[in-house]
């Protein structure tokens, strides 16, 4: 064997990878079928959706905003802070018991009419490359010659505007409309940490929509390789009828009437898939459910005489035995426990404090030594007031008895769905070191009925000078 002889899979590895191993660039044709059309109308909604939901805002928040740095999670007019881990978790297991059953029932929906990827990628990204490119065949031609014409290089340019676009709308869900418009008006300069995050998921965006494509589907999105588990024989997919198709054979005049099965082996259903894969195989982890294959087949039946559907939405079960099966166990379960697992989280929401109060170490010495033998502590007490009325909240210090505070602003005023932090010295003798353990409680509460004790350690030299 020479150094240079390349070593042939013995099956298929990837629909995206040639036999050397170098990627096959997919181009795949359009066929603009009644789903096609159906899921048109679906993706515009959704990007439109998508665009308005960091702006919109309910009981005065955004509809989601996923603020890290603040550590809080806003869905639809509810904030979940970190120390909210009930509710947190109540609201993850829900959404997955609920992809788990929409996964059961219509199998991944979600990826060939609603995920992003898709979405922006077969009604955005590709129509402007087809505009500009021509259709798969001329874009076929230009990969062939390599050359980067000024037709492709137009398209790249005006990808780069779009993923522009993109990377505002993806931020917007992370740091908030308000910020990202000061970002977006003000100068590079004066926000240039934004200005960086911003050009970074531009080219990232830019890199997965020219680049990447249908390889985040295929290698990257966990979901798809979850769906042997999630789907079930019963489940609905987009699925060949290979009782009918087979056994395929070319149409050919001089057969009349046509023996065999009904797939013509005209090679359609390949050629528009985005992924690359032949439905005929049967289901594949790659086939993101987008229906290209079922217009593509469709126009080909109506076009030889014969019923549409050989491609068709319908169960593996439906397929290979012609019946149907709705019920089975998982289809009563997951909602069973998806009624309760958000039933709960209603309950714990309608029940939470109105009121978070988080405990913060001052900024700077962790303690100071005072004359008569005391120590002070610097303190900051963190206020979030989620009700709509502005309130003021007093401070008072529980434990240690013999400690006394200087509390600057004492009720601390804390406007309507906003913060306020303020900061307390707790003055203890210095004795209260000589054991380790020293902590602080501080009582917080307001005129709405709202209190709650929070604690915190406090620092000091022990005995023989070193921190306690
Ligand atoms: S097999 Fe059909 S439904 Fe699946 S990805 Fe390819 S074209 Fe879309
Ligand atoms: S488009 Fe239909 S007829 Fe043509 S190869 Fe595919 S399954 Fe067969």
């Amino acid at each position: 064997m020479s150094e240079h002889t390349i070593l042939e899979a013995p099956e298929r590895v990837l629909s995206t990878l040639n036999k050397d191993g170098s990627r096959r660039w997919l181009r795949p044709r359009l066929s603009k079928g009644p789903f096609y059309h159906q899921r048109f109308w679906v993706a515009w909604a959704l990007i439109l959706l998508f665009t308005l939901v960091p702006i919109l805002r309910m009981n005065g928040k955004p509809l989601m905003l996923f603020d890290l740095a603040a550590r809080e999670f806003t869905l639809f007019g509810s904030t979940f802070h970190a120390t909210d881990t009930l509710l947190l978790m109540l609201l993850m297991v829900g959404i997955l018991l609920s992809v788990f059953l929409v996964t059961a029932l219509l199998g991944r929906v979600w990826c060939g009419w609603a995920c992003p990827q898709t979405v922006y990628m077969e009604y955005l990204f590709r129509p402007i490359e087809r505009l500009i490119e021509g259709d798969h065949l001329s874009q076929h031609e230009m990969d062939q010659s390599g050359a980067m014409g000024g037709r492709r290089l137009l398209k790249q340019a005006i990808f780069i505007i779009v993923s522009a676009f993109l990377a505002n709308t993806f931020l917007a869900y992370w740091v908030g409309w308000d910020t990202l418009l000061t970002w977006i008006t003000g100068s590079p300069l004066e926000h240039w940490g934004g200005f960086l995050v911003m050009a970074i998921t531009t080219v990232l965006m830019f890199a997965d929509f020219a680049w990447f494509r249908e390889q985040t589907c295929i290698v990257a999105c966990p979901y798809g390789r979850f769906q042997s588990v999630l789907l079930d024989k019963h489940s609905l997919i987009v699925a060949y009828d290979a009782r009918r198709g087979e056994p395929r054979a070319k149409l050919r005049k001089e057969d009349t009437p046509r023996a065999g099965g009904a797939c013509v082996d005209c090679n359609h259903c390949v050629v528009v898939c985005p992924t690359g894969i032949d439905i005929r195989e049967g289901l594949q982890m790659e086939c993101i459910h987008c229906t290209q294959c079922i217009d593509a087949c469709d126009s080909i039946m109506e076009r030889i005489g014969q019923p549409k559907g050989l491609i068709r939405y319908g169960s593996q079960h439906e397929m290979a035995s012609g019946e149907r099966r709705f019920l089975r166990p998982r289809v009563l379960l997951y909602p069973l426990a998806i009624l309760l697992i958000f039933g709960l989280l209603v309950y714990n929401l309608a029940r939470r404090e109105d009121s978070v109060v988080t405990i913060l170490r001052g900024l700077g010495t962790p303690y100071s030594e005072m004359a008569g033998g005391e120590v002070g502590n610097t303190i900051r007490i963190k206020v979030d007031n989620q009700r709509g009325v502005d309130r003021a909240y007093w401070i008072r210090l529980v434990e240690p008895a013999q400690g006394r505070t200087i509390i600057p602003s004492n009720p601390l005023p804390v406007p309507a769905k906003s913060m306020a932090t303020g900061t307390v010295v707790v003055i203890v003798p210095a004795e209260l070191f000589a054991r380790p353990g020293a902590a602080a409680i501080f009582e917080v509460s307001d005129s709405l009925g709202f209190t709650t004790r929070v604690r915190t350690a406090l620092l000091g030299p022990d005995a023989a000078g070193a921190t306690r």
